[in-house]
């Protein structure tokens, strides 16, 4: 049976270092777990929340009611190679995609949603696969990746967490499990959306088995530039905003004279005008009390009403 914890201080599982209490907090190894953790959840009518690497979240200073999930355990990848077809197998496949998709190699992972892209990143290393460039930098997990459609803004393939995903496994409340293959789910710009309710347990993703003798030398440099363009040395949650069309959150907030602007130990950083860095001693009330004077102060100069990536969890009211 999974072990239950009273009263746990969200704050260490969450990359801004800020956030109250869990009523309940459940970290599942496996999918028997989840599913336990769920039914306790479930027999005491109490809501779930989940959190992942906790990468993109603010949780509040009141905490989380209920059973808050953390899938920092929940974590495993399976590796394999699909071959190519060979050609004269390759004659009468049913319709285009399959023809393609057969006609290289692909290195296949299937892992739980709580594996972290730096587990990832490492497979893909070791294989000198385009992936590892993609998610040098990335923090946080598999899932949460999913769930946000994580990207970066440089032109590289991938740049989505969309084109290297073939299908995830959703647990669905009623206990059941879900696949559900990428074209038949909505991938956007930080969001993926079609599958809720539920929980992503299982992702499976691929990449053509193409190999690059220079992809650890350019995972070096990627992570050298952003070192140098982001205040990686301090607790923050990335960028804060989603870009709006045609211009970068970044540049409106810089533009609007707000960097460095603070509230208790939450700034506007000094590095990168789209992260908010805390300072040492920051409350989440400190973090929101930036993002709402940022919202304003750029939609009165720019008239542009900046919307947060970052996702608000718990008690808020
Ligand atoms: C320094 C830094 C740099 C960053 N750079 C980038 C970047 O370049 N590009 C980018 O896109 N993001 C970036 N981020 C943000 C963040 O890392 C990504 O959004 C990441 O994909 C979130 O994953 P996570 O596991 O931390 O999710 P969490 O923060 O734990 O969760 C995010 C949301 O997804 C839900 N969720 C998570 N896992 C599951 C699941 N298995 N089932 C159902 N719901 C789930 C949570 O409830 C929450 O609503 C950065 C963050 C930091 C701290």
């Amino acid at each position: 049976m999974i072990e239950i914890e009273e009263n746990v201080s969200l704050r260490s599982l969450t990359s801004w270092l800020v956030g109250g209490t869990a009523d309940f907090l459940a970290r599942p190894r496996s999918i028997d777990e989840l599913r336990d953790a769920l039914a306790w959840a479930s027999s005491r009518s109490l809501p779930v929340t989940v959190l992942s690497g906790g990468s993109n979240v603010l949780v509040s200073d009141r905490g989380v009611r209920g059973l808050t999930i953390s899938l920092r355990k929940f974590s495993s990848a399976i590796v394999s190679v699909r071959e190519a077809t060979p050609p004269e197998q390759r004659a009468g496949a049913a319709d285009a995609e399959a023809v393609n998709e057969s006609r290289e190699s692909r290195l296949e992972i299937e892992c739980l949603s709580g594996t972290s892209k730096s587990e990832l990143l490492k497979i893909f290393l070791k294989h000198k696969l385009e992936p590892a460039l993609f998610l040098a930098g990335l923090p946080g997990d598999v899932g949460g990746g999913v769930v946000m459609n994580a990207g970066v803004a440089e032109q590289m393939k991938p740049r989505e967490f969309v084109e290297f995903t073939d299908w995830f496994e959703v647990l669905k409340p009623d206990g059941g499990i879900r696949r559900y293959l990428r074209d038949e789910v909505e991938w956007a710009y930080r969001h993926c959306n079609g599958w809720q309710p539920g929980i992503i347990t299982r992702v499976g993703l691929s990449w053509p088995l193409v190999p690059s003798a220079d992809v650890l030398e350019r995972v070096k440099a990627a992570n050298k530039t952003r070192l140098g363009k982001q205040p990686l040395d301090m607790p923050s949650c990335g960028s804060v905003f989603k870009n709006p069309p045609g211009t970068s959150s970044g540049r409106e907030i810089e533009a609007a004279g707000l960097k460095g602007f603070t509230i208790g130990g939450a700034q506007v950083s000094m590095k990168h005008a789209n992260f908010i860095v805390n300072t040492g001693d920051a409350t989440a009330r400190d973090i929101d009390g930036v993002i709402k004077h940022v919202q304003a102060t750029v939609k009165a100069k720019a008239g542009l009403a900046l919307k947060t990536e970052v996702v608000y969890l718990g008690d808020w009211g």
